[in-house]
């Protein structure tokens, strides 16, 4: 039974009541009907916070799920069949999977393009980074 079906059924029994002609018990009924009306406002409230849950639950394990799959590579992130790179900094901070992009230019390198960070050498997991620190 819905909110609204409850709250006019309760209204139907004030009106009965009403007619009656009894005032100690229309009063009751009266106070009853509020107290119908407002755990029904609860109700509503608790299904919207429920909801909120649920999703909270689904990005959860799906971040989950792409923490079992992601290595670590040169300064990025790749999946365990390859596929990559993604932004390190936008994973770890946001748990947002943000694919570099190539940018165009004279010296080659990738950009995220939701954080902007440069990264200038990418490289798969495994792979060995010949840079001098
Ligand atoms: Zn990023």
């Amino acid at each position: 039974m819905g909110v609204s079906d409850t709250i006019g059924m309760v209204k139907e029994v004030v009106e009965l009541v009403r007619k009656y002609n009894d005032l100690p018990l229309y009063q009751k009924i009266v106070e009853l009907q509020g107290a119908v009306v407002e755990l029904s406002g609860e109700r509503i409230g608790l299904a919207d916070k429920l909801q909120q849950a649920e999703r909270r639950i689904a990005q959860l394990e799906e971040a989950l799920r792409v923490t079992k799959v992601l290595r670590v590579g040169i300064d990025s992130y790749w999946t365990e069949d390859g596929d990559g790179p993604f932004c390190i900094g936008c994973w770890d901070t946001k748990r947002s999977l943000v694919r570099l992009v190539r940018s165009p230019g004279v010296m080659v390198f990738h950009t995220c393009p939701s954080c902007k960070t440069p990264v200038h050498k990418i490289g798969k997991p495994g792979e060995k980074d010949s840079r001098r620190f």
